[in-house]
């Protein structure tokens, strides 16, 4: 009696699956959900941790992989920069985020592929709309002149004429660096608390003295950024519970030799004594136990990813991501969703979130007599241009170059 009627329930059901689906598939219809992120479309939800990796390489940066930096956005708002290693500004700019929320960078040690893009992002972001200064949190060192302050101190000498250029020139706010220099031995000290968020540094062994992890929490949400170590102590004492840990997995010791040319004996202190190998990657997330693991710090190529994943599986069976530049993970406490960005490589700075204060001209550096006597004004071409805006705009500019 019951099989005719489960007959046309069944049939009733497949009816309107069919109808549901003829519904949303449509030829003039965008499908809806093409699992790629496209920058600055998504809100992020209150609850919500937007990770991206903008730079997942080695310092000899390639076109597919910057290197290392990282980008956490909250969704109280905040975001925070990990890392700013050489090549990450283009791929910073392709998030389409105005300059002014991106002024918070931590960084785990003072290697050019872990903060060579900092000028860049410093100074150039004078020039891109951030009215707002660069907070930089970074470790002490063994001594003072290996330390965050010292470095960025002299990074504002390296910068005197660059920054020569700008003063009394361009609405320069974004030029000031805030600078946190904190103890590279504290052991999950606090060095940020704002706004519900806290950061703490945690010691890493790498290079020198001075090399740091970081772990952020906010929301009951976790996230561990290990910069460059090789497996500690700290690391897996203190990224335990983490809702996604990323760590260096630096390229096996065989690929060393093989395609990056390394002696033996070197490939084998380089991935095993100065960077984590995949296997020891592997043990490290085995007893950090994160809802998702990441590696990067690595060329990952469609020959190397595979060989990595298998020496990584020796050690570790748990949820695993090995990071491409322009991978997004979204966060939740149910879910973390991975997706690769779609990347428009015409993105313009935003416009500006404060208004353009008018430069005290009063500082501004001169030319000498000698340089201007060589400058050619051609005020038969540039006054129809002066004239071109300020009719436009009913300002009253004036070259400079008259003659
Ligand atoms: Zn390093
Ligand atoms: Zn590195």
């Amino acid at each position: 009696m019951n099989r005719p009627f489960s007959f046309v329930a069944g049939f009733a059901a497949c009816v309107s699956l069919l109808v549901l689906i003829a519904a949303t598939q449509s030829p003039t219809r965008a499908i809806p959900d093409r699992d790629v992120y496209y920058p600055g479309s998504e809100d992020l939800a209150p609850d919500e941790m937007r990770i991206v990796a903008l730079g997942t390489g080695m310092p000899s940066v390639r076109p597919k992989q910057a290197a290392a930096c990282w980008l956490v956005e909250l969704g109280n708002g905040d975001k925070f920069l990990f890392d700013i290693g050489s090549g990450c500004h283009e791929r910073l700019a392709a998030q389409k985020i105005p300059y002014d929320y991106l002024n918070k960078i931590f960084i785990g040690h003072l290697h050019v592929d872990h903060m060579g893009d900092l000028p860049s992002v410093w100074l150039g972001g004078t020039v891109m709309n951030r009215l707002v200064p660069l907070r930089i949190w970074g470790p002490s060192g063994g001594t003072p002149e290996l330390g965050t302050a010292h470095a960025m101190d002299l990074m504002k000498q390296m910068y005197a004429w660059d920054i020569g250029t700008r003063s009394g020139v361009i609405d320069f706010r974004g030029g000031a660096l805030e600078v946190h220099e904190f103890a590279f031995d504290g052991v999950n000290e606090v060095i940020f608390e704002e706004n519900g968020v806290v950061v703490r540094s945690i010691p890493a062994v790498h290079g020198l003295d001075g090399a740091v992890s970081f772990i952020l929490e906010w929301n009951g949400l976790k996230f561990v950024y290990g910069s460059d170590t090789i497996p500690n102590k700290w690391y897996i004492e203190h990224a335990k519970g983490a809702d996604v840990a990323v760590h260096e997995c630096f390229l096996p010791a065989t690929l060393l030799v093989t395609k990056q040319g390394f002696a033996p004996q070197e490939a084998l202190m380089v991935g095993t004594q100065g960077h984590t190998s995949p296997e020891q990657f592997g043990k490290v997330m085995s007893l950090v136990k994160p809802r998702l693991a990441i590696g990067y710090h690595f060329y990952n190529d469609y020959d190397t990813e595979p060989e990595v994943r298998k020496r990584a599986r020796k050690t570790y069976d748990g949820p695993l991501a090995l990071a491409l530049d322009y991978m997004v993970f979204n966060v939740t406490k149910d879910d973390i969703r991975i997706r690769m960005s779609a990347i428009d490589e015409e993105v313009w700075p935003s416009p500006p979130l404060k208004k353009k204060i008018a430069p005290d001209t009063g500082s501004a550096i001169a030319f000498s007599e000698f340089t201007i006597s060589g400058a050619l004004g051609f005020p038969e071409i540039v006054q129809p241009l002066f004239d071109e805006i300020n009719e436009k705009y009913g300002t009253k500019a004036e070259p400079i170059f008259k003659k």
